[in-house]
């Protein structure tokens, strides 16, 4: 029992596509929902699992305990069939790198699969300050949600590293990416809602309902939480 949910999403046919969309999740919200839904879509992807961080490295730790995390997002990912809650990095005590979560994928996949990591151009734009970054590009494509506005000025936002991998690895579109080592840009519908936000505006009791699913939003009333 890996804590995953769902119709074994690692059983499938050999050709097809998984997406890992990974996050503190403290509350999941429509922004990541959407962007999982649009990135499958638009990449024929056969499940993606949603991995909430253990304990992140790259930040405080959330205000959330991981399991009330981990629940939010099964609730969220219910009824579905092509998004999966997945409980390991959750499960660790230690802090949990994606280059370590995407090299036990790669080996529970196989080579030849097609793994997508899918990113917020925020989380894309700080890649380089992840543990062993170059090494994620080994073992997944990278798919990043562009932000509204010109291209231009993006790519200008990116650090050296950042944009020279992207100069080496873009391809235009999911069908000429391989198993491992591109890198997409696509936009998605701008859903401007971020779980920082919906935190504050819970803590005031403001309302939150319509930004992220009634079931979400439910069960952080019966836990009473960030309250
Ligand atoms: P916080 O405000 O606590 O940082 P968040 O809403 O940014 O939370 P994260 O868990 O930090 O959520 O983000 C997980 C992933 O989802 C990242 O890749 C991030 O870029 C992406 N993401 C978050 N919010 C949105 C959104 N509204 N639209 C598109 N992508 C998003
Ligand atoms: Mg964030």
């Amino acid at each position: 029992m890996n804590g995953t949910s769902g119709p074994g999403p690692l059983t499938g046919s050999r050709a097809s596509a998984i997406g890992v969309m990974g996050g503190t999740f403290d509350p999941i919200h429509y922004g990541h929902l959407r962007l999982a839904e649009e990135m499958a879509e638009c990449l024929e992807l056969e499940h993606v699992l949603f991995i909430p961080a253990g304990q992140p490295p790259h930040r405080g730790a959330p205000r959330t305990a991981p399991a009330h995390r981990l629940e939010m997002v099964r609730r969220a990912v219910a009824g579905n069939p092509r998004f999966v809650a997945d409980a390991r990095e959750v499960a660790r005590a230690a802090p949990s790198y994606t280059v370590d979560t995407l090299t036990a994928l790669r080996a529970e996949l196989g080579p030849d699969r097609p793994l997508w990591l899918l990113l917020g151009a925020d989380a894309f734009l700080g890649l380089p300050d992840w543990h062993q970054w170059r090494r994620l590009f080994d073992l997944a494509n990278v798919v990043v949600a562009e932000r509204p506005g010109p291209f231009e000025q993006q790519r200008d936002a990116m650090p050296d590293a950042l944009r020279h991998e992207v100069v080496r690895r873009e391809v235009a579109d999911g069908a000429a990416a391989g198993s491992a080592g591109a890198i997409l840009l696509r936009r998605m519908t701008p859903l401007d809602i971020s779980a920082t936000a919906l935190r504050a505006t819970l803590v005031r009791h403001g309302s939150v309902r319509y930004l992220l699913p009634d079931a979400v939003l439910d069960y952080i009333h019966e836990q009473k939480l960030y309250t």
